[in-house]
């Protein structure tokens, strides 16, 4: 099957959060399947031009009154066409953000249809994704299913239906299949006036993550390399490596780490809530009443509810709202003067400090309000760090709860893997959080099993591949 991908974003190339990891990990997993995969994006000029190899100008065709030059390059062994209009609308420093964002997309989708067709190229598929490739799926009813490219159907996918829900609800209309990325979030919106008129071609698709770019064996930012089999050994040395370079305690504490797009999406007053109450109480666990179990347990293995629990916590993030950023800013210099060795907020994008974390950490928060998949929860049990998430979309279909999950695990074949909360509040975050840290300092072989056991979890595209494969060809039976 030949499939095209028309997407804004590609890592890590131009890369903002998920939806350009899985453009880039899905096409591969489905070019290993012996298809053939293209993406085209814009020629932004702030690609990250380094990881492109054989970068060529390839033609030029005319639209839309002007010229569009194309580029060709590899990017991870997957071949991409970039588009270059020359009357300057597009493209300029950066992918999101320009105060012209809906026009410079719709002229960019335009003028990928119209590069296949006056390039006489026929795919399968075109699956384009969210508000900003939206406009292929109504152009191409509109304007070119009847000529040039008769033969092919479109796959729309919903990545975030907070950004841009008319654009999406037209593409729901008009693709002849349309998924999100996971089940949980499609039962979430399916009520949404931009999804529910077209829930009988809407499926929930789990994404998965990338085992090459993802790969403590494997991995240049890590100190050694380590799988499942040296779990202890791997991520002692990270942790270290991580403490060093952050100038945290150097000592055998749990690290929990946070990794995020700081949005409201992702649970910030959570997030801040987690990291002030860890450190002001110093890692020593509160119990409400809804913890009896914990305490229980606690009592049970002789643990007096005074001891310290010490601990860690490490955030690598960066909030597009600049008021957002500077609340950040203003928490991080607080907490580093007063916590200077326990706290580190690094507020800024840094793709070789988030694989430290992800493998230096015990644990790795993420405390959205919604979240379509997710793929940090993923990626952290990759790196055997333990998730603590709260249960929403794709966070609550990948992350089962050693405590309460068992049976739910179960019927997908797997084992508990972490520890999840309800609710939106601050009761919820702390009572999954102390459970987390509780056992880490209850037993450390239960916890080096555990980080053993999500480590073989399997997150990667190999499932996910297969289930867009049947789709594309349902949908060319459409
Ligand atoms: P979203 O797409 O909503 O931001 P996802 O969990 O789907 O959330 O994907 C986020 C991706 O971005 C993950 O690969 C995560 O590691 C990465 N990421 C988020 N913030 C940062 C950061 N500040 N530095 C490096 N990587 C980050």
């Amino acid at each position: 099957m030949h499939i095209v991908h028309i997407a804004v974003e590609m890592a890590p190339i131009a890369k903002v959060g998920g939806l350009g990891d899985v453009v880039t990990s899905l096409s591969r997993a489905v070019q290993d399947l012996n298809h053939n995969v293209n993406i085209i994006l814009p020629k932004y000029d702030c690609l990250k031009l380094s990881h492109v190899k054989d970068l060529h100008y390839q033609r030029s065709y005319s639209w839309g009154g002007t010229e569009v030059k194309v580029w060709f390059g590899k990017v991870e062994g997957l071949s991409v066409y970039f588009l270059e209009p020359q009357n300057g609308i597009v493209w300029k420093g950066c992918v999101y953000g320009c105060n012209n964002d809906a026009e410079r997309f719709g002229f960019f989708c335009h003028s990928a249809l119209e590069f296949l067709h006056q390039g006489g190229l026929q795919p399968d598929i075109i699956h384009c994704h969210d508000w900003s490739s939206a406009p292929v799926a109504w152009l191409f009813k509109d304007q070119y299913m009847h000529y040039g490219l008769s033969k092919t159907r479109v796959v729309f996918t919903i990545h975030n239906l907070e950004f841009g829900a008319h654009f999406i609800g037209k593409a729901m209309q008009y693709a002849d299949k349309a998924t999100t990325v996971s089940h949980t979030y499609a039962k979430e919106v399916a009520g949404n006036p931009a999804v529910a008129p077209n829930l009988h071609k809407f499926h929930g698709i789990l994404n998965g993550i990338d085992l090459d770019i993802w790969d403590p064996y494997n991995d240049k930012f890590l100190p050694i390399p380590y799988t499942s089999e040296n779990v202890v050994e791997g991520k002692r040395a990270a942790k270290e490596a991580l403490q060093q370079r952050l100038g945290l305690k150097k000592s055998d504490l749990p690290v929990v780490g946070i990794i995020s797009r700081l949005t409201h999406q992702k649970g910030i007053h959570l997030i801040k809530h987690a990291i002030l109450r860890t450190l002001e109480r110093n890692g020593q666990p509160e119990f409400h009443g809804s913890d009896i179990d914990v305490i229980l347990h606690r009592t049970f293995l002789g643990h007096p509810f005074s001891c310290i629990l010490e601990m860690n916590v490490v955030l690598l993030g960066s909030a597009p709202d600049p008021r957002i950023q500077n609340d950040f800013v203003n928490l991080a210099n607080q907490l580093h003067s007063s916590h200077w060795d326990r706290a580190r907020l690094v507020l800024t994008y840094d793709e070789p400090l988030s694989h430290l974390i992800y493998a230096g950490a015990d644990f790795v928060l993420v405390p959205s309000i919604f979240e379509p998949c997710g793929l940090t929860q993923l990626t952290a049990m990759r790196y055997g760090s333990i998730p603590v998430v709260r249960k929403t979309g794709g966070l609550y279909d990948t992350v089962f709860d050693v405590d309460h999950d068992k049976a739910r695990a179960e019927a997908q074949g797997l084992e508990p893997n972490g520890f999840n909360f309800d609710g939106a509040d601050s009761g919820g975050v702390d009572y999954a959080l102390n459970r987390a840290i509780s056992a880490w300092y209850d037993g450390r072989d239960w916890f080096y099993s555990l980080c053993k056991r999500v480590m073989e979890q399997d997150w990667s595209w190999n499932r996910p591949a297969l289930d867009y494969m049947e789709l594309y060809h349902a949908a060319k039976k459409y």
